[in-house]
């Protein structure tokens, strides 16, 4: 067996569902919401899934689909995208980032990483035989630093993996932030991957950029999305890449022996779904500003002190704050005994140095919310 897989722990993700779900907790850990999606994109999924057409799609999506895709970037963030040479769909936004991996890294190659970071970037990265270098961005406002990239990039330096807005931290990085990397991206020609799942999870007015859309980034950026985030339909795995033509062809190569397709009647339901008004978006999003109110208030009320959430379904609690050094035994405790699963931030962080924050997922119903803070005032 492969080592780097071999010695891995079971994502905390599934972990603390499983606790959850042993303790009969209300789980605000794993992120997804329990709105149950745009009704009328699960109706064309289930008109689909029974009078269309269910064998193979094609291999790099539906039409109708990878159009939607471009226009719908051409609409909300100004990215011109030929949908035959320069979209592909795949089986979630994970499968893009194992295959970006796959086809961009070669052993030795070294890749720069900002923790925290999502969970399955590091074991893909090592699987790859890329060499990582992180910069571990600090709370509260987890900015990307002129000296720390300047210590992480090099001329070995192939590839660096950005997510944008960042889980979880649900920072926003704005346009002097990825200017900021595009600068070290240019300088050392480095090729970057843009995890920007949560794009239309933006809150307080602000506007995604992607890198994507910088000077002298078109070419060098795989971008990626989810609809599992822009309809909070996380189960259903349908995602979609953008990549310069060149890059494209070589990200085919992985995705055709990775998955080679997604489920039609999804791939319809999204494309019905990326043509939705701008309406859509605004409500979606005021909805989940009114949920991070409402958690954050709740929380303020208490006595957590709480990260600003600029971004995502998630908050994050400053439990180093309140006088505590261990965000897992923190959890392991809330979960165990006073019934709220939440998510250590530590693991996020490769090295396990930032073990103050605990991430909860605000992505539900009021009634949910106030039930967990009910809990979670005995916690203190
Ligand atoms: N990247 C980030 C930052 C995420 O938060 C998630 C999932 N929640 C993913 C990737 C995976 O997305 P998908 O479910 O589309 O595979
Ligand atoms: N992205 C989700 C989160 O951050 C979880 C995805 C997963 O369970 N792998 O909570």
């Amino acid at each position: 067996v492969n080592p780097v897989f071999a010695d891995l722990p079971t994502t905390v993700f599934e972990t603390m569902s499983a606790l959850a779900r042993a303790h009969g907790a209300i789980n605000l850990g794993q992120g997804f919401p329990d709105d149950p999606g745009p009704d009328d994109i699960r109706a064309v999924a289930a008109r689909a899934l029974v009078e269309g057409y269910n064998q193979y799609p094609p291999m790099m999506g539906l039409p109708a689909l990878r159009e939607a895709v471009a226009a719908h970037y051409a609409r909300h963030q100004g990215l011109e995208l030929d949908p035959v040479s320069e979209v592909m769909v795949t089986s979630g936004a994970t499968e893009a980032l194992a295959g970006a991996l796959l086809a961009l890294v070669q052993p030795g190659d070294e890749v720069v990483l900002f923790a925290p970071m999502y969970d399955a970037y590091l074991p893909l990265v090592r699987r790859a035989g890329g060499v990582p270098r992180i910069v571990n961005l600090q709370p509260p406002d987890f900015r990307l630093a002129e000296d720390a990239l300047d210590a992480v990039f090099s001329e070995r330096t192939r590839v660096v993996i950005l997510n944008n807005p960042l889980n979880p931290s649900a920072t926003l990085f704005g346009r002097d932030d990825l200017e900021r990397l595009a600068g070290f991206c240019r300088r050392y020609d480095v090729t970057a991957i843009c995890d920007e799942v949560w794009e239309h999870v933006v809150f307080d007015g602000a506007a995604h950029v992607p890198l994507m859309g910088l000077p002298g980034m078109r070419a060098r950026t795989v971008k990626i999305g989810s609809a599992g985030k822009i309809f909070s339909l996380t189960g259903w795995k349908v995602g979609f890449v953008m990549a310069d033509a060149a890059l494209m062809r070589v990200l085919a190569k992985a995705h055709q022996f990775l998955t080679f397709t997604t489920p039609p009647n999804l791939q319809e339901a999204v494309a019905h779904g990326l043509a939705k008004e701008d309406g859509y978006f605004r409500t979606m999003r005021a909805g989940y500003a009114r949920s991070r109110d409402r958690l954050a208030a709740g929380l303020a009320a208490l006595g957590y002190p709480v990260l600003p959430a600029g971004a995502t379904w998630f908050l994050n609690v400053d439990i180093g704050a309140l006088g505590h050094t261990n965000d897992v035994a923190f959890c392991e405790d809330l979960v165990r005994r006073h019934g709220v699963a939440a998510i250590p931030v530590s693991a996020f962080y490769p090295d396990g140095s930032v073990r103050s924050l605990v991430r909860l997922c605000f992505a539900k119903s009021d009634a949910t919310l106030d039930a967990a803070l009910e809990r979670m005032a005995g916690a203190l």
